[in-house]
């Protein structure tokens, strides 16, 4: 496997390919929802990219920014072992050089729900690194988890909005084996806040339940009580949205398909999921 680690690099590699090419961007610490992605651009690309890189601007807690686990080595090792092809590992400064015009695009009321009004400017960061990562990398498909979900619809905004001539390609959320998301903030939890953690998605399968006898908002209410009333929780926001859309409803004939929405922090570390509900 290649590994790329300034931009000249990555230039005079993207030059010399004429086959089909599919990216993965990631933040580094992998695991399996990764693999998956990347086991699913190998399916259908001809070669595959990986990047490594933890994006600054997209983070709006200097903390979380500082915490976030960085592990370089065992990240190449895992995508050297699944056969991708190449791995982009560049500096802040190269992503971000002193004159660079940051990308901005209108995510319209995308941003005001959910990760948009929890984290302010988070997805500001998040089209500023891809925009400038696809104009970079220049794939033909790139690939991203509905673990993320929101930020999945705007990335096709970006996408859409730039015309960039981009295959977005959406992945399964992979799971540990008791429910859990897998997120590599899933490192930060103590053994125990993991095992217990899986109560996110263990709650939102009983909403999935619970969709038979409440509308949709009286559903997201009854996922609000039951992680609220948790000790161990210090809960966020609980949603049922319009999958498409990403707005609230409140009949379930409103929308082709809907979705359960959580975030929450457990013993200090912030996490999210989100869940396919009937639309009955
Ligand atoms: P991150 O490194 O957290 O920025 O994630 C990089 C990509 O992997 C994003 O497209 C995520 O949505 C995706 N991803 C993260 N966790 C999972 C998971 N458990 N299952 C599937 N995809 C995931």
């Amino acid at each position: 496997m290649l590994i790329i680690k300034d931009i000249d690099s990555l230039r005079a590699y993207r030059e010399k390919l004429d086959v089909s090419l599919g990216f993965v961007p990631t933040m580094g610490a992998l695991h399996a929802g990764h693999a998956s992605l990347v086991q699913k651009a190998l399916e259908i690309s001809d070669e595959v990219i990986c990047s490594v890189f933890v994006n600054p601007t997209q983070f709006n807690d200097a903390q979380d920014l500082q915490n976030y686990p960085r592990t370089f080595e065992s990240d190449a090792e895992m995508l050297e072992a699944l056969g991708c092809h190449a791995l982009f590992a560049p500096k802040v400064e190269h992503i971000y050089p002193k004159d660079h015009e940051p990308v901005r695009i209108d995510i319209g009321a995308l941003g005001d729900v959910m990760e948009g009004a929890h984290r302010p400017g988070h997805f500001d960061g998040v089209v500023e690194v891809v925009a400038r990562l696809f104009d970079l990398v220049q794939p033909d498909k790139a690939f991203f988890g509905e673990k993320d979900f929101q930020q999945l619809a705007v990335i096709r905004k970006l996408v859409h909005q730039k015309e960039y001539p981009i295959e977005i390609v959406p992945c399964p959320t992979v799971r540990e084996s008791h429910g859990l998301a897998m997120s590599s903030r899933n490192e930060r939890l103590s053994p125990d806040d993991r095992q217990y953690a899986a109560i996110l998605h263990d709650t939102m399968m009983e909403m999935r339940e619970m969709c038979q006898w409440m509308n949709p908002d009286e559903v997201a209410a009854w996922g609000r009580d039951e992680l609220g009333a948790e000790e161990r929780i210090e809960l966020e926001y609980v949603e049922v949205m319009d999958a498409k859309e990403l707005q609230p409803l409140f009949r379930w004939k409103e929308a082709e398909s809907v979705r359960a929405f959580v975030a929450a922090h457990i013993g200090g570390v912030r996490l999210i999921d989100n869940l396919s509900l009937p639309s009955v």
